[in-house]
């Protein structure tokens, strides 16, 4: 597990490059939560790419750290929004919590209301951005998501 990001970063592709169509993308996002409930269940597969989202958040954490908390936040934006991940904003900011948007959102930006919130790779990855910071775990919850209805997606954080 440890350097996977390192590991996968490494590409050879001469001619096609690294970009790829979002699409593909949400396939591969979508297809593997999908097939990953068969298995385990909606809630194991939601637990999955929580899971997945943490360990990444931890590891792209070292890469983004800065000691103030508030160019933390800049880096992880800036870093989100160079990768287009989607747009991230800092809704909320108290001593015990932290509100996070994400406009434009990689996994549900556009798509149409499924009656759920389904961006939990994302949770995940914030959730472990801000345990790297804290050095202790935190509970996250989407409180909206795209693909609700709801125009953004939205992660609350509880420390
Ligand atoms: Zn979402």
């Amino acid at each position: 597990m440890e350097k996977l990001l390192e590991q996968i970063s490494k590409v050879k592709r001469d001619k096609l490059g690294t970009d790829i169509p979002l699409l593909i993308f949400r396939v591969l996002r979508h297809y593997t939560h999908f097939y990953a409930a068969d298995l385990l269940g909606e809630r194991g597969a939601n637990i999955l790419l929580i899971n997945a989202g943490r360990a990444l958040g931890e590891e792209l954490g070292n890469m983004l750290y800065d000691e103030e908390l508030d160019n933390y936040l800049k880096n992880i934006a800036e870093f989100v929004e160079k990768e287009k991940i989607g747009l991230l904003k800092v809704v909320e900011k108290a001593d015990d919590k932290l509100v996070v948007q994400l406009d434009e959102c990689i996994t549900c930006a556009g798509m149409d209301n499924i009656g759920k919130r389904i961006c939990h790779f994302e949770v995940g990855l914030v959730a472990g951005l801000v345990e790297k910071y804290l050095g202790k775990k935190v509970m996250a919850t989407e409180t909206k998501c795209g693909a609700n209805g709801e125009g953004t997606c939205e992660v609350t954080v509880h420390f």
